[in-house]
């Protein structure tokens, strides 16, 4: 078991699997991104090879990032070869869902449990400002293949971007009111790339909490009010869903984590929002024995930062959100 001097248990690692995107969302990378080269990502077997180390130290429970990782060449043999390590309890997988409703059935059959969508609004006018060029009506299909695949619960994510779409609150929530999902709202971070916009356009998970009840009455406290992974739940009065709200900045949750992130380019970070990284993949490569890196990982874990600083104004410039994964 890997624990930190904290005291928490860390076992729950997201893999980005490319810093790539099809997608360009005005609030996680600027629009002229540039990607790196594919030899500097990991290759498939170095991903397998980590994977198992991570494993090995008593992580159980994988999700996949991006980037987006439907584009990452080979994604439903990496899944698979996730899932067979012996150890690892669940994979799960966030995307935008553009590639679901090719995508959805083989990843399913290859071990994928569920799917985070990322989906910010339903009106395709704004869906393609807020992405600079998405179709909305691809995610939709690609919840609906989602769902026909038992990737299941759907879970959707929504970032509310002021100016862009505040009202769309209204709609997203409401899709709980019928369909057994969980749409949550993320409040936006500050990374590098977009941090002067990422910091103005904030809406807080308090704000739209009220337009939600303005709009459908009071939302009743699921889960006695108790954290689900980083989400606060609720319910629509006579909903059937949940609405979660992930309020990583006004309210964070950093007591309970238990993620590393292991970046494309195979770089671990203990936290999301603190710029300290190690790198796994120059030592794997340079041919580091499997107890040196165990070690690098255990020592990585040790350090695991209490917390964020954003309260103190330590936002994360060394990398855009796409290059770490959410
Ligand atoms: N491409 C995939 C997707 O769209 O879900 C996975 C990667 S994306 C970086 C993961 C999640 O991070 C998405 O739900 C996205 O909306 C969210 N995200 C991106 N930038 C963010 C920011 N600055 N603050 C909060 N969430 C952000």
């Amino acid at each position: 078991m890997a624990k930190d001097r904290f005291g928490r248990n860390i076992h729950y690692l997201r893999i980005s699997l490319t810093d790539h995107c099809n997608l360009r969302c005005v609030y996680c990378m600027p629009e002229d991104m540039t990607f790196r080269p594919n030899a500097e990502l990991m290759q498939d077997d170095e991903i397998l090879t980590l994977t198992r180390l991570f494993a090995t130290l008593g992580f159980d429970k994988i999700r996949l990032t991006g980037g987006e990782p439907t584009i990452r060449k080979n994604v439903v043999d990496i899944v698979r070869g996730i899932s067979a390590i012996e150890g690892i309890n669940s994979v799960s997988m966030t995307t935008n869902g553009l590639l679901l409703s090719k995508l959805a059935q083989p990843l399913a059959d290859a071990g994928l449990e569920r799917v985070n969508i990322s989906i910010d609004t339903l009106d395709p006018v704004k869906f393609k400002r807020l992405t600079r060029w998405g179709e909305v009506d691809e995610v939709l299909e690609g919840i609906n293949a989602a769902e026909a695949a038992g990737l299941t619960p759907i879970k959707l994510n929504a970032v509310i971007v002021t100016g862009y779409n505040e009202s769309d609150v209204v709609p997203l929530s409401g899709l709980t009111a019928k369909n057994p999902w969980q749409v949550r709202f993320i409040e936006m971070m500050p990374f590098a790339g977009a941090t002067d916009f990422q910091l103005k356009n904030t809406v807080t998970a308090a704000q739209i909490k009220e337009q939600v009840e303005a709009a459908y009455g009071p939302l009743e406290v699921v889960n006695n009010g108790e954290l689900d992974g980083e989400a606060r739940l609720f319910r629509l009065p006579n909903g059937v869903g949940d609405v979660g709200f992930i309020s990583s900045v006004t309210s964070p949750f950093c007591a309970s984590c238990t993620r590393a992130r292991l970046t494309s380019d195979g770089i671990l970070r203990m936290c999301l929002l603190r710029e300290k990284e190690i790198d796994l993949l120059t030592p794997l490569r340079a041919g580091a024995s499997v107890e040196e890196l165990r070690t690098m990982i255990l020592d990585a874990v040790w350090m695991k930062p209490w917390g964020h600083g954003l309260e103190e104004g330590a936002i994360p410039l060394n990398r855009t959100m796409s290059e770490i994964g959410g």
